[in-house]
């Protein structure tokens, strides 16, 4: 049987990410669109967009109203998404970290705290041409989507610091110049921070190997397919054995803060299989099977036998179910405006 969505009661329940998360990514103007989660941000009602004091808006009014609302246990604000936790866990200690807890015990809808979790894009500009991409309808103009210089510093001064995690995206973060030299800067000033890169693992090279394997970063790949027609036809590059020689040489070298997750579409979901068998035959690597979120559930039915197949390492090989139907699209479309009323009442 087909997992459900994430977006069950249950998970919905325990999601706090508006009490540690701060997602920021840039508009067409280079503005700041800010939001506690990256599973919500597209509703318009759900994020705020700022100029300039980027921390500031961590208790503007329409986050404080989302905690309010969770705090009743009210999730109507993720209503519509399809949310996608860390598979391996990885925001599991911000529910026991003393400030969260604290603030969730007190019912604080304004925090005292900085966000414990940042996800940052630097720029939407990226060397693929994923058909699957979710900047899709931004594709032909993703390079003006760029955070201003100022926003950036802003970042590094205010929320870097008391950040613990820091995750960068794209786009392909190692591919825009002021992306890459964010990163350079969060190496050096924050050698003892985790820094999270979700990249598409065909500029690793260029970017330095030696770089990163004597730094702090994480890197999470995103593989479009395992063979080089797959990747074609999908990322429209012919860049499969770059990735996968980056890939092959951090796992040379004993690079150990990589996972890979394999993105199943309809041009790729062939290759699907042999992902879980490049992940089983490569001990201590941890993969992530992910299918394509606006092409529904058509491939939970294999990712589900594959599951199956592969429980024996399930501790490394886990699946992410995401569904962006077309009734959930338009069930929030109409909830849109009631959301928007409450929060212009406050209730
Ligand atoms: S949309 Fe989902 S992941 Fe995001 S805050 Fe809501 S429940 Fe959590
Ligand atoms: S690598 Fe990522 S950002 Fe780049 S086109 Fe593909 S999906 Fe989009």
């Amino acid at each position: 049987m087909a997992k459900e969505c994430l977006q069950d009661k249950e998970k919905l329940a325990c999601c706090y990410r508006s009490f540690y998360k701060m997602s920021i990514i840039p508009s067409r103007d280079g503005d700041a669109v800010v939001a506690t989660c990256g599973d919500n941000m597209s509703y318009p009602e759900n994020k705020v967009i700022v100029k300039e004091n980027i921390k500031g808006a961590w208790n503007s009014p329409q986050f404080r109203f989302q905690r309010k609302l969770i705090l009743k246990n009210d999730w109507s604000p993720c209503k519509g998404a399809c949310c996608v936790f860390h598979p391996f866990g990885l925001e599991d200690k911000f529910l026991d970290d003393p400030d969260v807890k604290s603030a969730i015990a007190g019912k604080k809808e304004e925090l005292a705290y900085a966000p414990k979790l940042l996800a940052i894009i630097p720029s939407h500009a990226c060397n693929f041409d994923c058909y699957s991409c979710y900047h899709v309808f931004k594709k032909n103009s993703r390079i003006k989507y760029r955070l201003k210089d100022n926003l950036l510093k802003e970042i590094e001064e205010t929320l870097i610091p008391s950040a613990e995690n820091v995750l960068i995206s794209g786009g392909e973060p190692f591919f825009a110049q002021e992306s890459r030299e964010f990163i350079d800067r969060l190496v050096l000033n924050h050698p003892h921070k985790q820094i999270a890169i979700n990249t598409n693992g065909s500029l690793i090279h260029e970017y330095g190997l030696d770089k990163i394997i004597g730094s702090n970063l994480h890197l999470t790949i995103t593989v479009y397919g395992m063979e080089a027609k797959t990747y074609e036809a999908v990322t429209k590059r012919n860049n499969r054995d770059i990735v996968f020689c980056n890939i092959e040489e951090l796992i040379a070298r004993r690079y150990k803060r990589m996972q890979l997750i394999f993105l199943v579409s309809e041009r790729s979901f062939n290759d699907s299989e042999k992902f879980c068998e490049f992940i089983a035959g490569h001990e201590g690597l941890n993969g992530i099977v992910r299918n394509n979120w606006y092409e529904g559930a058509k491939f939970w039915g294999l990712m589900n036998r594959l599951e199956e197949k592969y429980a024996s390492i399930s501790s490394r090989l886990k699946f992410q179910y995401q569904n962006v139907s077309l009734p959930r699209a338009i069930y929030r479309r109409f909830y849109n405006p009631i959301h928007s009323l409450r929060y212009l009442l406050r209730r």
